[in-house]
Formats: structure tokens, C-alpha cells, sequence
């Protein structure tokens, strides 16, 4: 079996405005490409049937070592990207059970906002940052290199967390336009959060 880089729903210069044509180009065709290239070398010699990215991900305790730590970074760095390019798009709006739930956890729109940007100005070195669904409360968090929350379940009820969109934080998502300023790109990233897909996330994640 192998992975193959998932085509975009939109072309590398439509968020001009917020990501440049450049950044989303090498993004996707060079550091996704790398990952699935790389995950595909190590399933190569496994027999493995055909398995979802999701469910190799969370299946990474069945591997010896260092085939489980190369696939943490890899197959998690395909799943990471994967959700982060369907997560993307222009002019939609946070509505319905998502927005009221975002509501209920994190009284308003707005402070979700400020702890989302909270959390990834706090987050040192490449990561994601996360808005995930436990149980039934949405939390923020963030995650090291490619980790993926659902590497990270919770042991004490075995719940996992589920994601709903994520933010790549390496610096390979924003440096050539916004150099230093992570802020300014995660404040502009809210332009292109595709709440479409996140309000479809959310209601499978029960
Ligand atoms: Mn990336």
C-alpha cells in the first residue's frame, strides 16, 4: 500500500493575501510530498493491507522503535497536512452546533480566538495547534513536531482527541512572508479556516 499527496481544493495563490503562492507550493509539493514519501518507504517492506492514515496513526505502539518513532513524524506529518489543507478556505462562516459549542467552552468567539493565539505563541519550536474534542468539551492544544492528538489518548477513559482543524506552526508555514511575526500569521490564518469542514468534523467526532 502506499499514500499519495491529496490534491488541493483551491490553487497555490488564492490566499495570496494570507499565505503566499510560494510558501503554499513548497508546502504542499516539497515538505507534504517528504512525508508520504518517507511513510511509504517504511510500509513498503511491511505487509500491510490497506489502512487509513487515522488508523495507522493510532495503530504507531504495533511497530518496533524506530520504524514507530519514523512514523510518528512521517505518517503523522501526512495526517497533520492532509487535514491542514481541507481545513483551508475562503469566505466561510462559523455557524451552528460548532459555534454554539465553541460558545459554551470558551464563552465567546473572540477569547477562543485570543487562547487559540495564546497557546501558539506559547508553543516553543515546530508543532500544530489544535482545537479537539474530548469527550464533549473542546479544548485547545497544542502538539510537538508531527504529533497528532490522536497519538495522545487519554488513559483514563481511553477517550481519544479528536481533532477539529489544526494550525501548522512550523516555521516552514509561514517564514518567507511573515519571517519572525507568528502572530500576525496565525491572526490571519482565522480568515481561512474552513469552518465547513470543521462543523462536519465536529458532528462525526461523537
Ligand atoms: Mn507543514
Amino acid at each position: 500500500m502506499s499514500y499519495i499527496l491529496p490534491k488541493l481544493d483551491y490553487s497555490y495563490d488564492d490566499f495570496e493575501t494570507y499565505i503566499d503562492k510560494k510558501t503554499m507550493f513548497i508546502h504542499h509539493t516539497k515538505h507534504h510530498q517528504s512525508y508520504i514519501d518517507n511513510t511509504n518507504k517504511v510500509l513498503k517492506d511491511l505487509e500491510l493491507s490497506e489502512v487509513s492514515i487515522e488508523n495507522l496513526v493510532v495503530n504507531l505502539d504495533k511497530f518496533e522503535k524506530d520504524k514507530k518513532n519514523f512514523l510518528r513524524n512521517n505518517a503523522g506529518g501526512h495526517l497533520n497536512h492532509t487535514l491542514f489543507w481541507k481545513g483551508l478556505k475562503l469566505g466561510s462562516n462559523l455557524k451552528g452546533k460548532l459555534k454554539n459549542s465553541i460558545e459554551n467552552n470558551f464563552s465567546t468567539i473572540d477569547n477562543f480566538k485570543q487562547q487559540f493565539e495564546k497557546v501558539s505563541m506559547n508553543h516553543f519550536g515546530s508543532g500544530w495547534v489544535w482545537l479537539i474534542k474530548n469527550s464533549n468539551n473542546l479544548h485547545i492544544i497544542s502538539t510537538s513536531n508531527q504529533d497528532n492528538p490522536l497519538m495522545i489518548k487519554n488513559t483514563k477513559n481511553n477517550i481519544f482527541n479528536f481533532p477539529i482543524f489544526g494550525i501548522d506552526i512550523w516555521e516552514h508555514a509561514y517564514y518567507l512572508k511573515y519571517q519572525n511575526r507568528k502572530l500576525d500569521y496565525i491572526k490571519s490564518v482565522w480568515n481561512l479556516i474552513n469552518w465547513d469542514e470543521a462543523s462536519v468534523r465536529f458532528l462525526n467526532s461523537d
